[in-house]
Parts: C-alpha cells; structure tokens; sequence
C-alpha cells in the first residue's frame, strides 16, 4: 500500500513530490498523458524566481523531476482511470490496475480550451494548434500568416514565438484590450509582426473540405461585419480547463470545475488534499502551483502522522 500517491507532474504535483520525498514517504507519482504538465509547453518561463536570464519549461519540469527523485520520489508513466475515495485505504485504478493509498494529492493541472466551433475539431493538427513552442517550426507554418485567438498572456507569449517563422500574426481578441500582463501586452502589441484584429470572434476555421487550414471566417461584435482572412495556421490561446472530471461528485468544486480546497490544501474529503491550477482560478503561475504543491505535501503528511497516533 501507498503512503502517498500524487496525480500529475507539472509544477505542483513535482514540488509535492520533493517535500512528501524529503519527509520519507516515497511518493508514487503519476505522470498522467501529459508529462511535466502545461509548462512543458510554455518557451521560456521568465517570472519563476532564481532563473534571472529565465528557463525554458521543459527543463524546469525535468529539473524538478530529478530533485524529487533524488529523494526517493518514484515517478511512473501512468493514468488514473479511476477513483473510490469512500473506502480506507483508498482505492485507485490506475491504468486498469487496483492501487491502495493512504493519502492522494490532486495536481491534475488544466487542459487548453478550445473555440467549440465544428471546423476548429475537424481542423485540430492540420493547421489548427494550441501550442505554437510545440507546433510553430513545423515547415506548414513558415513564411506564413498566422493567427492567434485569445487576449490573455498565452495569446501574447504565442504571438511573440510565432514571429520567428510567419510573415504576419494577426492576434484576434474578443475585446478591445488584452487582459495580458502589461509586460506580455506592450511586448506584443509592440511588435512589427503582430496586428491585432479587436472585437473580433471566430466563426469558421476554413477550409474543412480542403483538409487544411487556409483561412478564417471572422466577425465584428459589434458591429456584426464579417471577414475572411486568409492564413496557414491557427492557434488556439483562450485560456484553461481544470483536469477535474474525474473526482466530480466526489470532490467539491466551483462551477467551472475547479476544485475548491477547504482550509490550506484540504479537501472535503479527508486525506485527500490539493494543489495547481486544478484549484486555482486566480493566479496560476508555476510557482503559485509549486508553493501549493508544497502545502499539500505538508499536510499530506501531517495527515499520516495523525493516523498513526
Ligand atoms: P486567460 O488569462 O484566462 O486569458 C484567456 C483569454 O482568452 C482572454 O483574453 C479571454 O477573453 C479569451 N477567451 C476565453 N474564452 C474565449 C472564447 N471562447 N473565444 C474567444 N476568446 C476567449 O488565459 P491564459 O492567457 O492562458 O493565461 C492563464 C494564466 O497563465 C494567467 O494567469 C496568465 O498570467 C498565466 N500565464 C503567464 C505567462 C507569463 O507570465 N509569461 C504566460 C502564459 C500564461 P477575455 O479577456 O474577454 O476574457
């Protein structure tokens, strides 16, 4: 039986394997399908304290990994399919197979949000990304025009990246301003290769009968005028939804998924405990992840020191 079995290896489930590694717990820690988390996908993490010429996310996440391990941290290539919280120990499966744990620490992160329009699905990975530091290099994209959807920081940080390679990014946002940091905002809106398109949605992702992306059907919000453009590729940066579907019903949670911890990193479920961008609708930066993801730990483990009282 598991002492500790923490969900994901981003930012708070690998800093809640260092401390609960550190405190002799040998922590089990499932990677999930996405290794490392969203910042894997991020270029150069500028803002995560002790890297003053910045990092690229990748190697932050790898960085971590080795640090828990180092400690006794065991990190396996594995899903959780599913869970009984209801029994003690509690019950996981865990690619098809029955694991017991005494405590479980979610860090299950958030996924990309997609525009839910049907050409944007039939479109995904033909010209239709979420991740220009994965997708941008690709050769379909070079010397092209590109768009980027979404006015946050990761529409910013996509449209910079995206300048290496397309001969114009047309950044199309909902509003009239960019809800990015002012950094992020003034770097893009700064730039030479970078047109922003305001009050703008996104119609239609064309052409779906040609199987690759050639344009885009835009419109005004306000004054309802449509317009296409044409381009090579689109890339999705609207922001994030919790990995939480699995412990609905079971875990209290907001309306939008995200779960609600109760007091520190406690849940309503005693023994389970929480940390990342899976509770966190405010600030989600990686270190507000990893400093959660170190309370959990914490307390994960003050929570076994409790039971064997
Ligand atoms: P975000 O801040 O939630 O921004 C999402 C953007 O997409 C908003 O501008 C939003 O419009 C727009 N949007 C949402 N749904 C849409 C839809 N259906 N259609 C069209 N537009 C839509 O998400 P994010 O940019 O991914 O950032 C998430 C967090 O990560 C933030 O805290 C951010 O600071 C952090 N982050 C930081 C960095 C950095 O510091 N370098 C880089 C990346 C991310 P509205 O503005 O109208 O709501």
């Amino acid at each position: 039986m598991e002492k500790v079995v923490i969900v994901g290896t981003g930012c708070a489930g690998l800093t809640a394997a260092l401390y609960a590694a550190r405190a002799n717990l040998a922590p089990l820690v499932l990677t999930g399908k996405q290794p490392g988390g969203l910042l894997t996908t991020t270029s150069t993490v500028e803002n995560f304290p002790g890297f003053p010429e910045g990092i690229d996310g990748y190697e932050l996440t790898v960085r971590m990994q080795k640090q828990a391990e180092r400690f006794g941290a065991r990190v396996k290539f594995a899903t959780l399919d599913a869970v009984n919280l209801s029994l003690r120990p509690f019950v996981l499966t865990v690619d098809g197979e029955r694991l017991e744990t005494r405590t479980l620490i979610i860090a299950t992160g958030a996924s990309h949000r997609h525009l839910g329009i049907e050409s944007e699905r039939i479109l995904e990975n033909k010209g239709v990304t979420y991740c220009a530091t994965c997708d941008g290099a690709l050769p379909m994209f070079r010397n092209q025009p590109l768009v980027v959807v979404g006015g946050g920081d990761s529409a910013c940080e996509e449209a910079l990246y995206l300048t290496r390679f397309a001969s114009i990014v047309h950044l199309v946002h909902r509003r009239d301003s960019l809800r990015a940091s002012r950094i992020m905002a003034d770097r893009a809106l700064g730039h030479a290769k970078i047109k922003p398109i305001w009050n703008t949605v996104v119609t239609e992702i064309l052409d779906s009968k040609q199987d690759k992306v050639t344009g885009i059907r835009l419109k005004n919000v306000n004054t309802g005028t449509e317009l296409v453009l044409d381009c090579g590729g689109v890339f999705v940066a609207i922001g994030h939804t919790p990995n939480t579907e699995l412990f609905r019903d079971i875990i209290d949670m907001d309306e939008h998924g995200y779960i609600v911890p109760k007091k520190g990193a406690s849940t309503n479920v005693p023994g389970v405990f929480v940390a990342g961008d899976c509770a966190d609708r405010v600030y989600r930066q990686a270190i507000t992840a990893a400093g959660m993801g170190c309370a959990a730990a914490i307390e994960a483990e003050r929570f076994l020191e409790m039971l064997n009282q």
